[in-house]
């Protein structure tokens, strides 16, 4: 385990609202429903949510985990809130006698609440992240496969002047709902945030039922990154050899959400056979109760608890991780 803890590796892709410590999360549960009415709609959700969480929830299909996050989202709807909230995610990474990671990339989608607007939401993540030296953390910003030409106009926008002032914003990222969604919408931003220096990563094929076309469009914006990429058909998987587009692997996260049926028939096992980037990574540690550390022992656990690869094939995989950092 000390070899796994003391390996120098990047974070690449974590989701700031679902990585939430559910202690914290709790805190502000109780503080929610201290100050709104105990029978509306949103303090049912939240109780209903803290209550899923908790007991770890069962996903039948991708679609149930994202059902969590709006009571996730009722609780980092303010400043203050969402301040303790990206506190507690980048201590959870970064503090501690061996950190989780050596860097951190943490993305997070900007959020008009009542009490921010979408550019007062990533300032308030960005200070979070001021306590730590920017060799230590980034941020990306993500958008969403259901936002609308107009918001993703603000929040590429948005992104791009944070970056000429000098902030640590370092890439763009598409997530949301696998299925959700038309791709033709995406290419000028994504070509825009590339312009302004951007790197770019993609969710995508994460579904079976996301189709090649869909797939294809998305690989056109010519990504840095891909996330998940678990349904990839032989066309696109000779564009991402080509361009040798890291991919985000997300163990845990696929097995949770049944995109994968175990590590044997994983698509990691394709992409280590050819020596291909990529960089393993733990999504979203609230509901899959899983750490960065954990991720590398699934690499040298025994199968089938594991993939059984050995110290220097570990090693080789941290640094592919550092090497594909956007910084
Ligand atoms: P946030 O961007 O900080 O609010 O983090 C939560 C959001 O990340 C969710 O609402 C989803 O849009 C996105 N997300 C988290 N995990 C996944 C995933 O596995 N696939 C696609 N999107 C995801």
């Amino acid at each position: 385990l000390d070899f796994l803890r003391l390996l120098p590796k990047a974070e690449l892709h974590a989701h700031l609202n679902g990585s939430i410590p559910l202690s914290t999360l709790k805190e502000l549960a109780t503080e929610f429903l201290a100050t709104n009415s105990a029978s509306s709609k949103s303090g049912d959700a939240v109780r209903e949510g803290i209550e899923i969480l908790t007991v770890g929830p069962t996903l039948d299909e991708l679609n149930d985990f994202f059902s969590l996050f709006p009571a996730i989202y009722a609780l980092t709807s303010t400043p203050d809130a969402l301040a303790r909230a990206t506190r507690a995610v980048l201590s959870v990474f970064l503090d501690g006698d061996v950190p989780q990671c050596s860097y951190l990339e943490l993305r997070t989608t900007p959020k008009k609440t009542g009490a921010m607007d979408m550019e007062k939401y990533i300032r308030v993540v960005l200070e979070e992240m001021d306590r730590y030296g920017r060799e230590k953390v980034a941020l990306i910003v993500s958008t969403d496969r259901r936002m609308d030409t107009k918001t993703l106009e603000a929040i590429v926008g948005l992104a791009c002047k944070l970056r000429e002032e000098g902030e640590r914003v370092v890439g763009i990222d598409l997530c949301g709902d696998p299925l959700a969604g038309e791709m033709d919408l995406f290419a000028p931003y994504f070509a825009r945030a590339k312009q302004a220096g951007l790197g770019l990563t993609l969710h995508i094929a994460e579904t079976i039922h996301n189709t090649p076309q869909d797939t294809l469009k998305l690989l056109k914006n010519g990504p840095d990154r891909l996330g998940h990429a678990t349904f990839l058909n032989e066309e696109a998987i000779a564009i991402v050899l080509e361009k040798k587009m890291c991919i985000e692997i997300c163990l845990t996260s696929n097995l949770i959400c049944k995109t994968a049926s175990d590590l044997e028939t994983h698509h990691i096992q394709q992409y280590l056979k050819v020596d291909h980037p990529i960089t393993i990574c733990t999504d979203d540690i609230l509901p899959f109760k899983t750490s960065l550390v954990a991720e590398y022992a699934l690499l040298i656990a025994r199968p089938p608890f594991g993939l059984g690869l050995n110290e220097a094939q570990v090693k080789r995989i941290a640094e592919m991780s550092l090497e594909a950092a956007f910084k």
